[in-house]
């Protein structure tokens, strides 16, 4: 039997969150945003100084935190707390992308963060978003849709949207900037980004969000399960 889950995976800035949100609204269920796991992890590393590239330390630092997605209040979405701490749009600096994607390489971090995810989806249908739920975290998930569009539309949408991008970017330095988190985030050993072979795949770059939503809607009332 499949899994409740409607998996959407994606590179970066591919319009993953925002797909989720809509759907999840559109059905009534609920949205889980994945990447702020790892957001949290490098948001407390920085805290306490902590590199992200540096292993043992986050490894010290993970037995003595705890991360939960907290009950949501009606109508709202689960929000990640951490040690009691609710960083909210904190997690979606610039700097912290680069540290989640850093602590995301490290195996423990996704074994730590497995387990998180399969509890946050036990019982009724939710959509999760990230990059590896319908290759690892669910690969029996009932629905899949990889999501992706153009290096350059990506670079213009995390732009436009503002708040996830330093003050002198350019859609150059947001191009590269997407480029080297999607290089690591391929090419780590353990759950690698990857396209799953049964996943729908919406190539969003001329197509609004509405768009996309109706894209997603048409699957899944079409039966077209992973
Ligand atoms: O989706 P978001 O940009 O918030 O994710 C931040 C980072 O977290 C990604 O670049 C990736 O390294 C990591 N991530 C992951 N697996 C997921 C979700 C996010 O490795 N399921």
């Amino acid at each position: 039997m499949s899994t409740p889950v409607i998996a959407i995976d994606g590179p970066a800035a591919s319009g993953k969150s925002t797909a989720a949100r809509n759907l999840a609204a559109r059905l009534g269920i609920p949205y889980i945003n994945t990447g702020s796991l790892y957001r949290a992890i490098a948001w407390k590393a920085a805290r306490l100084g902590i590199s992200t590239r540096d292993e043992a330390a986050v490894r010290a630092m993970l037995a003595d935190t705890a991360i939960r997605y907290a009950a949501p209040a009606p109508g709202e979405n689960p929000d990640i707390e951490i040690d009691g701490a609710f960083p909210g749009q904190e997690l979606r600096a610039p700097e912290i992308a680069q540290g989640a994607s850093n602590v995301a390489t490290m195996p423990f971090v996704r074994s730590f963060t497995l387990q998180i995810q399969r509890d946050a989806a036990k019982t009724s249908l939710v959509v999760m978003e990230g990059r590896d739920i319908g290759t690892a975290v669910f690969p029996d998930a009932k629905y899949k849709f990889f999501l992706t569009a153009s290096p350059r539309v990506r670079a213009l949408r995390r732009l436009a949207q503002g708040g996830e991008t330093p003050d002198n970017a350019t859609v150059d330095s947001v191009a590269a900037e997407i480029a080297e988190r999607d290089r690591q985030d391929m090419n780590r050993a353990t759950a690698p980004l990857r396209q799953a072979e049964d996943a729908v795949v919406i190539d969003s770059s001329g197509m609004t969000a509405e768009d996309v939503l109706e894209a997603m809607i048409y699957c899944i009332n079409e039966g077209k399960q992973a």
